[in-house]
């Protein structure tokens, strides 16, 4: 028998058995390779196992939909409330005295979702540029994002054999695409003499130095940290994810507003 005839037969059989064709067709594979003799005696058997199988998992899958409709209640209202002020006005930080009528921040990436005084989430981040902060605003009564800019904060950079950087030269802005979308990171350019030379930028060397890998080898305004590039390498060898596909998952997790209004 050759393959469509054993597929055909297997249809008409289980067609008053209210058996799935793609059933069937698993079952067909199965039985291609035997006699047709063992083909019955395997697809009957098969077919009874199947049977008892399918009514115990459709019993085990149906949820029960009182009990679905309370808790997705109940994870609704916590879920909301992570988005307001939580009950509190003041810094979680119990030993601060700094800004106690300022605007509360809060990190989306830190574990904990507790808000903080300008000062105290500035402390916790000098060495953390790609976590998500937000503000407390009281006109759209929501958190919505706030940068390294409008934190006033700048990056300093380590220069090529790991020292840090103590010039402080004037701000400039880098554009870098991270595991969580794009960041428009505000770094101090080294005024260091390096090699006889005084960059305007960053020097692609130095962003390597700082686990940034520059867009391009002259003058970089954008660069990759190195997990993205790793994060992109699994996926690509893993899941066939495109370079394209990528970059467009990454857009998506980039606040919207920083999208539309940060140039570097
Ligand atoms: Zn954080
Ligand atoms: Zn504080
Ligand atoms: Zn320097």
């Amino acid at each position: 028998m050759n393959d469509y005839m054993a597929l055909d037969n297997a249809n008409d059989d289980n067609k008053d058995d209210g058996i799935s064709p793609f059933l069937t067709i698993s079952l067909a594979d199965q039985l291609l390779p035997t006699t047709d003799k063992e083909e019955e005696e395997v697809k009957e058997e098969d077919t009874n196992s199947m049977k008892g199988h399918t009514s115990s998992y459709l019993e085990l899958q149906l949820p029960d939909m009182s009990s679905v409709s309370h808790i997705s209640d109940q994870y609704y209202e916590q879920l909301v409330s992570s988005h307001s002020k939580q009950g509190t006005s003041t810094c979680s930080n119990l030993n601060c005295k700094h800004h106690p009528d300022g605007p509360l921040y809060l990190c989306s990436t830190c574990f904990g979702n507790k808000p903080y005084c300008q000062h105290c989430i500035k402390e916790q981040h000098q060495s953390l540029p790609f976590h998500r902060i937000l503000v407390w605003d009281d006109t759209c009564c929501c958190y919505i994002s706030a940068n390294w800019t409008d934190l006033n904060m700048a990056w300093t950079l380590v220069h090529k054999d790991g020292k840090q950087c103590t010039s402080e030269g004037r701000v400039r802005r880098l554009q870098v695409l991270h595991v969580n979308g794009m960041h428009i990171l505000p770094y101090h350019v080294c005024n260091c003499f390096i090699g006889g030379e005084k960059r305007a930028s960053a020097s692609p060397l130095q962003l390597l130095a700082n686990n940034l890998f520059p867009a391009t080898s002259l003058s970089p305004t954008s660069s990759f940290s190195f997990e993205v590039m790793e994060l992109f390498d699994s996926l690509n060898l893993n899941g066939f994810i495109n370079i394209k596909q990528f970059c467009d998952s990454l857009i998506e997790l980039t606040p919207r507003d920083m999208l539309y209004n940060d140039e570097v």
